[in-house]
């Protein structure tokens, strides 16, 4: 298993991989996180592949957290209406917020741009919903 080094971009502590039942109450065996090393003080922690054990982005706070998952749940109802396949959503948000493949997931996304998921989806899906 690979091994590497990351910090929590809030506190600068180093984040630590932990099982996931350390931060959530329902777990899978074999789920892991990464946490900040002063949880819960510091209340960072971003979830790890399974198989590779690489965080899936950064540690994110709880607000943060939050704004993912709405833009996660943004995003789904395009597949989710039939609008597009999941795969044609990510590539359509790439388009959209100019960003290579690469970085165009919403585990690296600050608060900023997971708004921007949300307005944008909303936009699309013809909801008209916007980020609080
Ligand atoms: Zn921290």
């Amino acid at each position: 298993m690979k091994r590497i080094n990351i910090k929590c971009p809030y506190c600068g502590s180093r984040a630590l991989l932990r099982p996931a039942s350390v931060v959530y109450e329902r777990t899978l065996p074999g789920e892991e996180v990464y946490v900040c090393a002063r949880f819960p003080v510091c209340n960072a922690y971003v979830s790890a592949h399974r198989d590779s054990h690489l965080p899936m982005g950064t540690l994110a706070d709880q607000p943060l957290r939050q704004k993912r998952r709405q833009a996660h749940i943004a995003l789904s109802q395009l597949w989710e209406r039939g609008l597009m396949t999941r795969k044609e959503a990510y590539r359509w948000l790439q388009v959209q917020l100019s960003l290579p493949e690469s970085e165009a997931h919403i585990g690296h996304f600050s608060a900023y741009r997971c708004d921007q998921v949300i307005d944008l989806c909303g936009r699309f899906a013809g909801t008209g919903r916007r980020a609080a």
